[in-house]
């Protein structure tokens, strides 16, 4: 089990990157969950071992904090950032500890960092925990983007720590081991460009080239592709949680990943009953980080980062914003097209030409409109209608059934199958893709907190790994796990999701 061995690249950035720190000891460390299958990528574990009792108090040591890794230099990052627009010089790692890299079997290596492990020089007044339930929360619906296929940081563990957090209540207390291609954020540059200080931006730069985007190190201008790369990689992010109905809630930009990965689950969730304007989170007032404000908000935040990078571009400051801007534009493309290109592929449309393409875009937006008006739920109008056929039948009951007025979308299934007819796909063909973009299952809001009230309420864990079960194959209708699919009753309605901090 003790076979591997972390490294750190981040630690010969210099002192000015981090602060060395180890994590602070818990009491009684318990595992609640060992990711096997992202442990054995890593070489944790070899593929099909059997946790035993042993490995579990290892585990529980290695992911509390308690036990350091003779291979791990620990260190808390440094990094500023826009929260709500506002700009804060001083953030960092405040209740969150980095343990280094571990190789992964595809070649790359993942960041492995332990959340809610205690205080460091960042903690401002934070005692640096994490409380049981955005543990749970963060443990799930980040394995259930995973499995998704949307790219995100990944759970690798989560522990109770046997003590109690002090929030508006006393709440139990959990640690979260995540792992990511980069824990570097928009606001890791902002940190040093706020300093005046260039050589450690182009530091910074040449670290996040030689971890995440090697190929750029090749060209002739590399901090320009690396602009590139990462506006590129955020617009096709961003235009997935779209499919998904997936609403971040806290788009920061120190939390937003230099690696087109979705990082930092706080108050986020995926949506049940379509609102374009859906905000969840109890922080965000005017609904900055509403789910139809996502990707002009990605851009905003891309637009911090690329003025960190100016001095990289040229010397003359107005030849570099020209740079930057023409880069910028190309997020707009890449969203617009990959948007399109998810949502067509939810509707079963596959032909495509300029033409089509634009009335797909019509007829999808219209769809989104009635879902809006009806209040549909995301998950299951296309679930239903990755179920019909290109004739009316019964099986259109399904969808009807979730908007209010079923007139709405009898309407627009006349049009839809209008559209079909240019379709080459037969029925089964074209429901096969279907489903495999449009999820049956996914981590609903009044599911996690059913899961966190049994934890937190009665130590019962069984909910938080039986949701964590179905959701491992959310593309697969799984008999007996019907309730899965369902929306909330009105009684389980979640107004608000809260960042636990
Ligand atoms: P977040 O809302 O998780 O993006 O956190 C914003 C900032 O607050 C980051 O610098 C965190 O490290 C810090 N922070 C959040 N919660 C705590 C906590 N309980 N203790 C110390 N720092 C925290
Ligand atoms: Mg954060």
């Amino acid at each position: 089990m003790n076979n591997f061995s972390f490294k750190n690249r981040y630690i010969d950035l210099g002192k000015g990157f981090y602060e060395l720190r180890k994590p602070t000891p818990v009491t009684q460390p318990s595992l609640i969950k060992f990711n096997d299958e992202l442990g054995a990528e890593l070489g944790m574990v070899a593929d099909g071992h059997d946790i035993d009792k042993q490995d579990e108090v290892f585990l529980a040591g290695l992911f509390s904090g308690n036990l350091i890794h003779d291979t791990s230099e620990p260190l808390a990052m440094a990094y500023a950032g826009h929260q709500f627009g506002h700009f804060n010089p001083q953030l960092g790692d405040g209740r969150a500890i980095y343990l280094g890299e571990l190789a992964h079997v595809e070649g790359s290596s993942l960041d492995v960092q332990l959340k809610g492990s205690g205080q460091t020089c960042y903690s401002r007044n934070g005692d640096g925990r994490a409380a049981l339930g955005p543990v749970l929360r963060e443990y799930l619906v980040s394995e259930a983007m995973h499995k998704l296929n949307v790219p995100t940081t990944r759970a690798l563990a989560a522990v109770t720590t046997g003590e109690e957090v002090v929030r508006e209540q006393l709440l139990p207390g959990g640690i979260i081991t995540r792992t990511a291609s980069s824990f570097i954020r928009v606001g890791s540059f902002q940190y040093f460009q706020m300093q005046e200080d260039a050589v450690s931006v182009k530091a910074l730069a040449d670290y996040v080239i030689e971890r995440n985007y090697p190929y750029v190190a090749e060209t002739q201008k590399p901090y320009i592709e690396l602009l590139e790369a990462v506006v590129l990689r955020q617009a096709s992010l961003i235009a997935q949680w779209m499919a998904y109905g997936f609403i971040h809630g806290v788009m920061n930009t120190d939390n937003m990943s230099i690696a087109g990965e979705t990082i930092d689950y706080g108050p986020c969730a995926f949506m049940d009953f379509y609102n374009h304007g859906q905000v969840y989170s109890s922080i965000d007032r005017n609904g900055r980080y509403a789910y139809n404000n996502q990707a002009s908000i990605g851009l905003w935040n891309l637009s911090r980062f690329a003025e960190t990078l100016l001095p990289l571009f040229a010397d003359d400051i107005d030849a570099a914003v020209e740079i930057a801007k023409d880069i910028l534009q190309k997020y707009i493309e890449r969203y617009d097209e990959a948007w399109l290109a998810n949502m067509r592929a939810k509707c079963g449309l596959s032909t495509c030409d300029d033409v089509a393409a634009n009335d797909d875009k019509t007829l999808i937006e219209s769809l989104l409109e009635i879902m809006h008006e009806n209040q549909a739920d995301f998950t299951l109008t296309f679930y239903h209608l990755s179920q019909l056929n290109v004739r009316p039948g019964d099986k259109d009951t399904g969808i009807r059934d979730l908007f209010k007025k079923p007139d709405a979308i009898d309407a627009w299934l006349v049009r839809w199958r209008q559209r079909l007819s240019s379709e080459t796909m037969d029925d089964s063909e074209r429901q096969q893709g279907m489903r495999s973009v449009n999820p049956v299952y996914i981590p609903r809001n009044h599911q996690i907190e059913a899961v966190i009230r049994a934890a937190e309420d009665h130590d019962d864990f069984a909910p938080f790994h039986a949701l964590h079960a179905v959701l491992q194959d959310p593309f697969q209708y799984q008999q007996g796990r019907q309730a899965y699919m369902l929306p909330p009753e009105p009684e389980e309605v979640v107004l608000q999701t809260f960042c636990g901090t």
